[in-house]
C-alpha cells in the first residue's frame, strides 16, 4: 500500500466514526511560549482539554506534522542511527473532547489495525499503565479489561509511569495510555526470544506504533495532578512507522516516504545506500532532516541566530556535516532534494509546493555559508596542530572550534586522526559542562500555579474598541528568572490591552486601584486563550474592581505603523509583482519592519514608486472597515490573502482600506489620514530570496526630516555653503581620487628604491643572506616585499619590523629550501621575538608574522633574530 494512501484511510476511517477531519496545525509554535515546536498531535488542542476553550466538534482526526528536537521530546540524536526516530514525523491521531474513552478508542484501534490494514494479529502487543505509588495511582483496569476481550493476555504488558503516563510537559494535561507495538523480526529471531520481552526496550524491529491516552489529569508546578473538567481520549500513531509495518520492510527509510529522497542522494553524491554504516547513518540523516528543514521554512520559520530559528539552523549544519564528512560533499547539495520532497509530500502539505523555490534559496544559502565556515574552521584546525606541542589538543581548543565553528567533536576527532593527533576529551567534556550550567542558570524560570480569584474563563479584548475599562483580576501568579527577576502575571475578566501577535507589539499602560495607587502593565502577551498582563508588583485590593488604562500615544503610533504595513504589502505586490508575498513582519510604536519574497534589490526607482503608491493612500483618507468573526471562506472569497499558519476551527478578522484586504488580528486607525506620512528608511537582504524594509511613519517621519535637514546644513557649511553642493562633493571625490592615484605611483617607485636598498643590506652570515631591518610599511605590503626578495634572492632570512599605529609587526620571511634543509622556522622565530613586542603570532615555516602593543621592543627583537643563524 503506498503512504498516501495509508494515510487516506486513517482519516477515512475516522471520518466514518463521525471524526471532523482538520488540517495539520503549524509545526512552527508562535502563541505559546512553553513550546517551540508541535511535539504531538494533542498541542493544538491543549487548552479544550484543560477546559479553557471549546471545540468545534467533540470529535476530531487529522495528521499532525511534529517535531522532535528540543524540551522533554528531543530525539535529534537518534535520528539516522536508528532506523525509526525523526525529527519532523507525522502524526496520525483521533480525538475524543469529553465524548467516547476508552472503550471506542481501543476497539476502533484495533479495527483499524486489523480489518482496515490487516496487520496480523500475531505481531502486536499492548501496554497497559501500571499504576504509580508516587502520583497515587492505580492500574488502569479498565484499560486491562477492555484489551483482555481482544487480544491473548500474555500479549498484554503492564508499564510503568515513563511509559505508559503521557505527559506533554513539565505541566499541563496529562494521563494513562496504552500502548501498541509492533513485533516485526524474522520467524527465527522470534522463536529465539518472545517479542513480549523486547517491548519498549529499544529493539529497532520491535517498535511502538500507536499511543492511546486517556487524559484525565493536569500536571501543576508543585508536581501534583489535578482532575480535568472531563475525560478526553488523545492518540498519536507515527506515520512513517506505520508505513513500515504495512509495506513489508524493517526500516521506516525503505519506505516510499523515504525511498525517493534516499535515491536522490544516491545520485548526487555517488554513494551506494546500504553498503556501510557509516555512509547509510548520513544518508538517513540528510533524508530526515531536509524534511525538518523545509516544513520549518514553509510554516514562515527561517533559520536564524536565536531561538526557534537557531534550532532550525542546527539542524541543516548537521545534515551538512554529515555530508561534508562521509558523502564527501564540499558544495552545497542539500536544497536539490527539495525539488523531490515537494513532489513527493505537496499534495497532502501544499505549502512544500508553494514555497519550493524560497525553500530551496534558503537552504542553498545556509548550506554556502556554512560550508565557508567549515573551511575557516579547517584552517584553524590547521593552526591548531601546527601551534600544538606534542600530539594531543587541548579540550578548550576542540571546544572553542566547536563553539565558533559548529565543529562537533566527532568530526574534529576524525580531521585530529588523519593527522595522528587525538584530543584531550575530558578537557572538551569539561567546557561543555561549564557552558551548559551558565545556560541553565541563565534560562532557569520558576513558574508557580495559577491563584485564582474569579472563576470566568473567557477574557474578552475589547481593545478594538475601547482604551480604558473597569476590570477585576480574575487570576494571576508569580513568575521568577534570572533575566527579568520576578515579574507577575494578571489575567482580567476582559481587557483593552492588545497582546502581541500578528507582529504587534503587546500595550503596555497602567492599572488604577480604587485608593488612586498605580501598577504599571510593562507588557502583555497571549498564551493560548490567556491574554496575559505583565507587572512588577502585584496591585494592593486585588479583588476589587479597578481601572485598567492603555498607553494611548503608543497605541496611536502602532496603530499607524500597522495599517501603513498593510498598505506597504499592498503597494509592494502592485509595484513588484503578486510573487512578493510577507514573510515576517514587527509592528512597533516606533518603526515598523516588513520581511518578503523578493530576488533582487530594489532600484531607487521602485523605492519611490512604493513610498508614492503609500503615501497616496495616507492622502486618500481611506477609512478603516473591518468585519469580525467572519468565516475564513468568506474572507477568501472577498480577497483577502490567506496565509498558512491559521488554526482549525479560526474565524477570522478582515481589515480593509480601499483594496487593501488582510486577515488581521491588530489594531489599525481609523482613517488612513491619521498615519500622516509613510517613509522608507531602509532596504536589504536577510536570507536568500527576502528581502527587508524598515519604516516610519507619523511623528517619528516629522523627526527623521528634522534630522535629515540639519545634517545638510551642516555639510553645506563643511562645504563653504556652495550654490550646488552635489557637484561640490563630486568634484572634491575627482580631486581626492587623482591624488590617489598619484600617492600609489610615489609609492610604488618608493618601494623600488626600497627594494634596491634592503638588497644591498644584505649581509652573508654561514652562507645565508640575512636582514634584519625596521621597515615601516603595512602588513600587506610588507609581506610583498618579503615574497619580491625570496623570488630575487636564495637562501634568504630576513626580518622586518614595523610600527603601524601604536602597534608594533614582525615579519619573517624564510627560502624554503633553507627553512627544510637547516630547520629553520618562521613561525617559531615570531613567537619567540613576539615577547619582546609583548605579543604573539604565528604562521608556517617559511613566512610567519607577530603582532604586539610595544614598539619599544623593536630594536631588541631585530638585535636577537640573529642568534638563530650564527
Ligand atoms: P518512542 O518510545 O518510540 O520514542 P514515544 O513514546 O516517544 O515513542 P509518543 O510520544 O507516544 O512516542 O508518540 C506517539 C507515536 O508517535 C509513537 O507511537 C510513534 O509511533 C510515533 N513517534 C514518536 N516519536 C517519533 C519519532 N521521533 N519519529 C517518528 N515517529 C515517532
Ligand atoms: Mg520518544
Amino acid at each position: 500500500m503506498k503512504s498516501s494512501e495509508i494515510r487516506k484511510h486513517f482519516l477515512d476511517f475516522f471520518k466514518s466514526k463521525e471524526h471532523q477531519i482538520v488540517a495539520s496545525a503549524p509545526m512552527v509554535i508562535k502563541d505559546d511560549p512553553t513550546l517551540m515546536f508541535t511535539n504531538a498531535g494533542m498541542n493544538q488542542f491543549k487548552e479544550f482539554f484543560l477546559g479553557n476553550g471549546v471545540p468545534k466538534s467533540n470529535r476530531i482526526s487529522d495528521t499532525q506534522k511534529c517535531l522532535r528536537v528540543s524540551g522533554k521530546h528531543n530525539d535529534l540524536e537518534e535520528v539516522g542511527k536508528d532506523t525509526y526516530h525523526h525529527t519532523m514525523f507525522e502524526m496520525l491521531g483521533n480525538w475524543s473532547f469529553g465524548d467516547y474513552f476508552k472503550k471506542d478508542a481501543i476497539a476502533w484501534a484495533w479495527e483499524l489495525l486489523t480489518e482496515v490494514y490487516k496487520i496480523d494479529k500475531d505481531i502486536l502487543y499492548v501496554t497497559v499503565f501500571e499504576g504509580s505509588e508516587e502520583d497515587g495511582l492505580p492500574l488502569d483496569q479498565e484499560a486491562y479489561d477492555l484489551w483482555k476481550q481482544i487480544i491473548p493476555e500474555d500479549r498484554i504488558i503492564l508499564g510503568n509511569k515513563k511509559d505508559n503516563f503521557w505527559e506533554m510537559g513539565d505541566q499541563g494535561p496529562c494521563g494513562p495510555s496504552s500502548e501498541i507495538h509492533v513485533d516485526i523480526r524474522s520467524e527465527e529471531e522470534k522463536a529465539k526470544l518472545p517479542g513480549k520481552d523486547l517491548v519498549n526496550k529499544d529493539h529497532p524491529l520491535v517498535v511502538e506504533i500507536w499511543n492511546l491516552v486517556f487524559m484525565e489529569f493536569n500536571r501543576k508546578a508543585d508536581k501534583s495532578l489535578e482532575k480535568l473538567p472531563a475525560k478526553h481520549v488523545d492518540t498519536g500513531m507515527g506515520f512513517e512507522r506505520l508505513c513500515m509495518v504495512l509495506q513489508g520492510v524493517k526500516s521506516n527509510y525503505d519506505t516510499d516516504v523515504f525511498t525517493p529522497l534516499i535515491r536522490e542522494i544516491e545520485t548526487i553524491s555517488g554513494s551506494k545506500y546500504g553498503k556501510e554504516e557509516k555512509t547509510d547513518i548520513a544518508i538517513r540523516v540528510i533524508a530526515d532532516h531536509v524534511r525538518a528543514v523545509s516544513f520549518s521554512i514553509a510554516d514562515g520559520q527561517l533559520p536564524s541566530n536565536n531561538g526557534a530559528g537557531y534550532v532550525i539552523r542546527r539542524i541543516l549544519r548537521r545534515a551538512i556535516r554529515y555530508g561534508f564528512t562521509f558523502l564527501g560533499q564540499k558544495e552545497p547539495f542539500i536544497y536539490r532534494l527539495v525539488d523531490v520532497l515537494s513532489k513527493k509530500m505537496g499534495n497532502a502539505f501544499p505549502e512544500l509546493k508553494e514555497q519550493k523555490q524560497l525553500i530551496q534559496n534558503v537552504i542553498k544559502e545556509e548550506e554556502h555559508s556554512f560550508l565557508r565556515t567549515l573551511d575557516q574552521g579547517l584552517v584553524l584546525l590547521d593552526n591548531v596542530m601546527e601551534a600544538t606541542k606534542g600530539k594531543k589538543i587541548a579540550g578548550e581548543k576542540a571546544f572553542e572550534l566547536y563553539d565558533t565553528y559548529g565543529f562537533p567533536l566527532d568530526l574534529t576527532q576524525l580531521i585530529a586522526e588523519e593527522n595522528n593527533f587525538e584530543i584531550d576529551e575530558k578537557g572538551f567534556e569539561k567546557k561543555m559542562e561549564e557552558q551548559k550550567s551558565r545556560s541553565r542558570a541563565a534560562a532557569e524560570v520558576a513558574t508557580e500555579d495559577w491563584t485564582v480569584l474569579l472563576d470566568d474563563e473567557t477574557e474578552e479584548f475589547i481593545g478594538y474598541d475601547y482604551l480604558e475599562a473597569s476590570v477585576k483580576i480574575t487570576r494571576y501568579r508569580k513568575v521568577s528568572s534570572k533575566k527579568d527577576g520576578d515579574m507577575y502575571q494578571l489575567v482580567f475578566n476582559m481587557t483593552p490591552f492588545y497582546p502581541e501577535g500578528g507582529g504587534q507589539v503587546g500595550d503596555k499602560g497602567y492599572l488604577e486601584v480604587p485608593n488612586g495607587d498605580v501598577v504599571y502593565i510593562l507588557d502583555t502577551k497571549r498564551e493560548n486563550n490567556l491574554i496575559i498582563h505583565f507587572a512588577k508588583n502585584l496591585p494592593k485590593h486585588i479583588g476589587e474592581t479597578m481601572k485598567a488604562v492603555v498607553d494611548r500615544k503608543q497605541r496611536e503610533r502602532t496603530a499607524a505603523n500597522h495599517t501603513a504595513t498593510h498598505l506597504l504589502h499592498q503597494a509592494l505586490r502592485e509595484v513588484l509583482g503578486t510573487h512578493v508575498e510577507q514573510k515576517g513582519s514587527a509592528v512597533h510604536s516606533k518603526y515598523l519592519r516588513f520581511d518578503f519574497s523578493h530576488f533582487s534589490k530594489l532600484t531607487l526607482e521602485e523605492l519611490r514608486d512604493v513610498e508614492n503608491f503609500v503615501n497616496a493612500r495616507i492622502e486618500g483618507k481611506l477609512p478603516l472597515q473591518e468585519q469580525r468573526n467572519i468565516p475564513m471562506e468568506t474572507a477568501i472569497e472577498e480577497g483577502a490573502m490567506a496565509l498558512f499558519g491559521e488554526k482549525y476551527g479560526d474565524t477570522v478578522r478582515t481589515i480593509r482600506f480601499g483594496n487593501s484586504i488582510e486577515l488581521c488580528g491588530g489594531t489599525h486607525v481609523k482613517n488612513t489620514a491619521d498615519i500622516w506620512h509613510f517613509k522608507i528608511r531602509s532596504e536589504g537582504a536577510v536570507a536568500a530570496g527576502i528581502r527587508r524594509i524598515e519604516a516610519i511613519t507619523s511623528d517619528a517621519t516629522r523627526e527623521f526630516y528634522f534630522e535629515n535637514n540639519r545634517v545638510f546644513y551642516e555639510m553645506r557649511d563643511l562645504l563653504k555653503n556652495p550654490k550646488d553642493p552635489v557637484k561640490a562633493i563630486s568634484s572634491l571625490q575627482e580631486e581626492n581620487e587623482s591624488l590617489r592615484k598619484q600617492i600609489a605611483t610615489l609609492l610604488k617607485d618608493k618601494a623600488k628604491n626600497l627594494k634596491g636598498d634592503l638588497k644591498s643590506q644584505l649581509e652573508e652570515i654561514n652562507g645565508v643572506q640575512f636582514l634584519a631591518s625596521r621597515v615601516d610599511l603595512d602588513p600587506g605590503k610588507l609581506k610583498d616585499l618579503a615574497f619580491e626578495l625570496g623570488n630575487e634572492v636564495d637562501n634568504l632570512f630576513i626580518l622586518f619590523a614595523a610600527e603601524d599605529n601604536g602597534k608594533a609587526l614582525l615579519t619573517c620571511y624564510i627560502s624554503k629550501d633553507l627553512a627544510n634543509e637547516r630547520g629553520y622556522n618562521a613561525g617559531q622565530v615570531v613567537r619567540e621575538l613576539g615577547k619582546f613586542i609583548q605579543g604573539g603570532g604565528g604562521g608556517q615555516p617559511f613566512f610567519a608574522t607577530a603582532g604586539g602593543k610595544n614598539p619599544g621592543g623593536i630594536p631588541e627583537a631585530l638585535d636577537k633574530v640573529k642568534e638563530y643563524i650564527s
